[in-house]
């Protein structure tokens, strides 16, 4: 069994509900068991600051699943809500699902980095893997909670 922490971020099409819908279907991956979630965010934009705030929160699995495998599922969901039609193109994405820790696994391919490459500099990371595990700690011995003196909350504000 491994437990993996996963980002969800939503920007568009009520994203408060996105979110929620895509906790509750995260919970019914095979072979896993949902373990927690973190508060829900409102966070500021990155880049851009002329598009709709974000809904963030970060959720803890654990699974027999190998990270692939798991990706698997999450990029499923990504994808149910992800794509709109519009005319005969498909639109933006509206939920975007990261895999932020995999245990303490590093794996770097062409489909998967883990640690995810934002995960240190991103408040909206940061403080919802605090509100699951406060004394979390990265494969490269960096504590989450030590992440916080670098990166301030940015105007984020829980639900
Ligand atoms: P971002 O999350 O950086 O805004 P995308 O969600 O569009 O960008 O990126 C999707 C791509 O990122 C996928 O093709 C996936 O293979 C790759 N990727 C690499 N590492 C990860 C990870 N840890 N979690 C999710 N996707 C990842
Ligand atoms: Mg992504």
């Amino acid at each position: 069994m491994a437990f993996c922490y996963i980002g969800l971020g939503a920007n568009l099409n009520d994203p408060v509900s996105t979110v929620k819908i895509a906790l509750h279907e995260m919970s019914l991956i095979p072979q896993s068991r949902f373990v927690a979630a973190s508060k829900i965010y409102v966070s500021k934009p990155m880049g851009p600051a002329d598009q709709p705030d974000y809904v963030n929160a970060v959720a803890l699995i654990e699974t027999q699943l190998n990270a692939h495998q798991l990706f698997e599922y999450t990029c499923r969901i990504e994808q149910d809500h992800g794509r709109t039609r519009n005319g005969e193109h498909w639109g933006p994405r509206t939920l975007d699902l990261d895999i932020l820790l995999f245990d303490q696994d590093i794996i770097d391919d062409d489909k998967l980095t883990v640690p995810h490459y934002g995960i240190k500099d991103r408040e909206f990371v940061i403080y919802p893997l605090l509100d699951i595990s406060p004394n979390l700690v990265l494969p490269c011995g960096t504590s989450i909670e030590s992440l916080t003196e670098n990166v301030p909350l940015n105007g984020m504000t829980a639900l």
